[in-house]
């Protein structure tokens, strides 16, 4: 495939950096390599004994959607003033990592269990939690599924996790005719005006300008055309609007594709490389499924925005009904953020009044006793 030979070869330049911030302890950074490999980077900041909590990003962002400058205060901020010893992880979907190839197998096998094992070395702790967004929620329950990350003790997802369901706009829009169509000799999609694809680029840009859009910036339009409505214009800051190009980056084709496949299939499989590659590698015509719930009898909270129109509620629903059906209720607890979007809750401009406190509450969730 053309555009997984070109994987790899382009560098994304560095968005930006953490700078320092209000009320948090100096940053350490940890450069780790995968179990294939793939170097990753955990950023901790220290702020207390709760936790330790690994906060994973989502596709085609990277761990600074924790942590805007733009917000009165953010998610890190809100947990280091907690008392959590907190812990960014850049996965290999990051866009402040070198671009490459993957699927969503790939983050799941290799780089989920190599960030838990890194943070329990340096910490000396048993256990550790996790708050989990979309792409990277979806990987880190496929890893957890897998049997790979007995060491987790409690999960907060955030939008999805096993289970995939998308609007009908973005499943034929961006996640399945997009990949499809641009199978060209192009390795990625970006929101930013890449100027190394200038012909798809403005094309892009000319489709995503007939989608119906509630502001001007081509930034903003790129993304609701690539992952549907990521946020709700009415819960973010204008700064925040204006300067979305320091969070959102490339996202390589491969995962968009794996991504549309789960969404067609509605929920999590492995990668399919066709027939015959799937009987090669599986021994299988079709790829297989993730839908193991043994591995998941821990506490685990799901949470979905009322109104998100990237995962609608429903996905969380799904998986919350299938475990709870599957190891009883004591472990599982599901909520709704009323008029919420998909980013919003961690990019809101009241996301520290209104979203924070219902994921750090989640963070303290206990199984019912039985
Ligand atoms: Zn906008």
């Amino acid at each position: 495939m053309a555009f997984e030979r070109r994987g790899g070869a382009a560098v994304l330049r560095v968005v930006s950096e953490y700078g320092t911030r209000d009320g948090l302890p100096v940053a350490e950074k940890y450069d780790f390599l995968a179990g294939d490999g793939v170097p990753l980077r955990l950023t901790r900041y220290a702020g207390g004994t709760k936790g330790p909590v690994l906060l994973v990003h989502g596709a085609g962002v990277w761990s600074g959607m924790f942590m805007l400058p733009t917000l009165k205060e953010n998610f890190v901020q809100y947990l280091v003033r907690h008392g959590y010893d907190t812990w960014l992880l850049d996965w290999r979907a990051s866009v402040q990592l070198p671009l490459r190839q993957f699927s969503l197998d790939d983050a799941a096998d290799y780089d989920m269990p190599a960030a838990v094992r890194r943070m329990r070395e340096i910490t000396g702790a048993e256990s550790v939690q996790a708050v989990v967004h979309c792409a990277g929620s979806a990987a880190f329950f496929m890893s957890l599924a897998a049997g790979h990350l007995p060491d987790v003790r409690s999960v907060v997802a955030s939008q999805v996790a096993l289970h995939h369901d998308v609007p009908k706009s973005t499943r034929f829009k961006a996640l399945l005719r997009v990949p499809e169509l641009l199978d060209l000799g192009l390795d990625s999609l970006t929101s930013d005006d890449a100027t190394s694809t200038p012909l798809f680029q403005a094309a892009f840009s000319k489709v995503s300008g007939l989608l119906r859009m509630e502001c001007d910036s081509p930034v903003c339009h790129r993304l609701s055309f690539m992952y549907g409505r990521l946020y709700r214009h009415s819960r973010l800051n204008r700064e925040t609007h204006s300067r979305l190009e320091e969070q959102f980056g490339r996202c390589n084709l491969m995962t968009f594709r794996h991504l549309g496949q789960m969404a067609r299939v509605g929920h999590a499989v492995r990668y399919d490389h066709g027939r015959v590659g799937n009987l090669l590698r599986y021994g299988q015509a079709r790829p297989p499924d993730y839908l193991d719930p043994a591995p998941f009898k821990r506490p685990i909270t799901f949470i979905s925005g009322e109104k998100n129109q990237t995962y609608l509620p429903s996905s969380t629903e799904r998986t919350f009904a299938w475990l709870r059906e599957a190891n009883g209720a004591r472990y599982y607890q599901r909520l709704v953020l009323p008029g919420c979007g998909h980013i919003d809750t961690f990019m809101g401009s009241t996301a520290s009044e209104d979203t924070y406190p219902v994921l750090r509450e989640a963070l303290e969730f206990q199984p019912r006793a039985s």
